[in-house]
């Protein structure tokens, strides 16, 4: 099984000149053969701390090449990687260092401070690293013979949108399923570059294209902060063929005067996940005539789950597609499988990609399995073709009066309103009510909107029940660290 999970070794042997990461930012590149070398560098440093079979490694930096290099040198020991949020506190840190208890870290030399205040007992930074791979000559380091697909390769804590971070724990078997959907289903290629600006920490930036593309001997172009300017010089320059981002960045992207000046001549196509797409950011990419789709994924379940190709996105739109190729979707209302076109269910998902258990948790993992399906937490429903479309998540569903009033629907629908630059809608608790249906929203730059004007306008669209009851412009959404619009903080701030 050595070639499953330790499959950069594979690919140096393969195509070891091919380059398989760059970084925008310093312009430095390194191929398949030399990431190996710096993972078994790694390997071979952590064996020597006493890192064995099981244990956790945690990283606390910006995106970087270190990603890639502890979690191939994990895969070489049979420790267990675990990425933190540099954007938390030191007592939310502390909470998950508490939680997963690691042996030994690698710190970006920015977080020196917060790593020395965490009980870990081995600290590197990643300047030393990088100077002990220059000179040291590694002593080779065995793959535990018992090592085994089902074992956790890492530990990956959920963006903690609705509640606190949970440790998702992401075998090598999930990490080897998800990257077969992904390159049978999205039809990846050696040929394939993609630009990373979503946080490596997170399965965005790290599952969803970087370990697929790396599988098949792809390229990945670290790209930095995202400047929405330079990512469009970077994607563009390093002639990137897929990218993966989040609505908020695509909403800046379209919103730049540079998206008007751009071509992105090599892009197949553009794909938006993580959370509902304004329909404005498709109508952006259709005028432009560049293919552009969405994806609905999650840390617990690859995270890619359905495939739809950019036509069909464009006659679809907001539809995520039909399920990937080694995946099973059943839609789920009160305990019974949902046939009828158009009901709404809660997103059931069955297949080898999906996570093996919450870390430290058992009550929550006891509550996220039924019977080999894995409860998403999400609504979706499916129309005549197959194709499904996601509501949104149950626990932002609003309950007004004894109606049912799914957020998305009004975020579309007043998300569509010229003068509207973002919204954001969420359930207020209310005596008479129980909630009301609530809009946060910021008027385009120059525009003056006001909340009468704006109620006008839904109840020409929207049944009277699901017309804000409550709407509140504001400059900015508060986001999460991600780049979600952060609904829990809207919930605190207006409640
Ligand atoms: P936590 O689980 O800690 O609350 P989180 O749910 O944001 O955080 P992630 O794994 O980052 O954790 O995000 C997955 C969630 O993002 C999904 O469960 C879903 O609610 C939402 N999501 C993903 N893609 C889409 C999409 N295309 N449309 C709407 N929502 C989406």
């Amino acid at each position: 099984m050595s070639w499953v999970v330790d499959w950069l070794e594979s690919r140096a042997r393969l195509t070891p000149d091919r380059i398989a990461i760059v970084d925008a930012q310093t312009g430095k590149r390194w191929s398949y053969g030399q990431l190996n070398h710096r993972a078994i560098r790694l390997a071979s440093a952590l064996d020597a701390q006493g890192v064995r079979f099981g244990d956790r490694v945690a990283i606390l930096s910006p995106n970087h090449v270190a990603y890639f290099d502890l979690l191939f040198a994990c895969a070489k020991t049979g420790a267990i990687f675990v990425p933190l949020n540099w954007r938390l506190s030191l007592p939310e840190l502390k909470e998950i260092v508490l939680d997963c208890t690691p042996k030994s870290i690698l710190y970006h030399s920015q977080f020196k401070k917060e790593v020395k205040c965490l009980p870990i007992s081995f600290r590197s930074s990643l300047d030393e690293l990088e100077l002990e791979y220059t000179q040291t000559q590694p002593k080779t380091v065995q793959i535990p013979v018992k090592q085994k697909m089902t074992d956790p390769w890492m530990i990956l804590y959920t963006g903690g949108t609705t509640g606190k971070p949970k440790g998702v724990v992401i075998t090598h078997k999930a990490a080897f399923w998800n990257a077969m959907n992904t390159q049978l289903s999205w039809g990846l290629t050696a040929e394939d570059t993609t630009p990373v600006y979503l946080p490596m920490f997170h399965s965005g930036g790290l599952n969803a294209l970087s370990l697929p593309l790396l599988y098949i001997g792809g390229t990945i172009v670290i790209g930095g902060k995202f400047e929405v300017e330079k990512a469009i010089d970077v994607i563009e320059k390093e002639r990137c063929t897929i990218a993966l981002m989040v609505p908020t960045m695509y909403h800046l992207m379209v919103q730049s005067s540079h998206f008007t000046a751009s071509r992105f001549p090599a892009m197949r196509v553009f794909l938006s996940g993580g959370a509902p797409c304004p329909l404005s950011v498709y109508q952006a990419f259709a005028q432009k005539g560049i293919p552009f789709k969405e994806g609905y994924g999650l840390t617990e379940a690859g995270p890619n789950n359905f495939q739809i190709d950019p036509e069909t996105a464009a006659t679809k739109r907001g539809s995520v597609g039909v399920p990937m190729f080694f995946n099973q979707i059943q839609l789920v209302s009160e305990g019974q499988i949902v046939n009828q076109t158009g009901e709404v269910g809660e997103i059931w998902i069955r297949g080898g990609h999906l996570f093996a258990y919450y870390w430290n948790n058992p009550e929550a993992t006891g509550d996220a399995w039924v019977d080999g399906w894995f409860r998403t937490g999400d609504l979706g429903k499916r129309d005549l073709d197959g194709y499904y479309y996601i509501v949104g998540r149950k626990k932002d569903m609003i309950v007004t009066g004894g109606e049912n009033v799914y957020p998305l629907e009004v975020e579309q629908v007043l998300g569509d309103h010229p003068d509207v630059s973002e919204v954001s809608v969420v359930g207020l608790p209310d005596d008479h009510w129980g909630e009301v249906v609530a809009a946060v929203v910021v008027a385009c730059a120059g525009k003056t909107l006001t909340p009468a004007q704006l109620q006008a306008y839904c109840a020409t669209r929207l049944g009277r029940y699901k017309v804000p009851k409550k709407i509140y412009l504001a400059d900015e959404l508060p986001k999460t660290p991600v780049g979600k619009i952060d609904k829990k903080g809207i919930v605190q701030k207006y409640g």
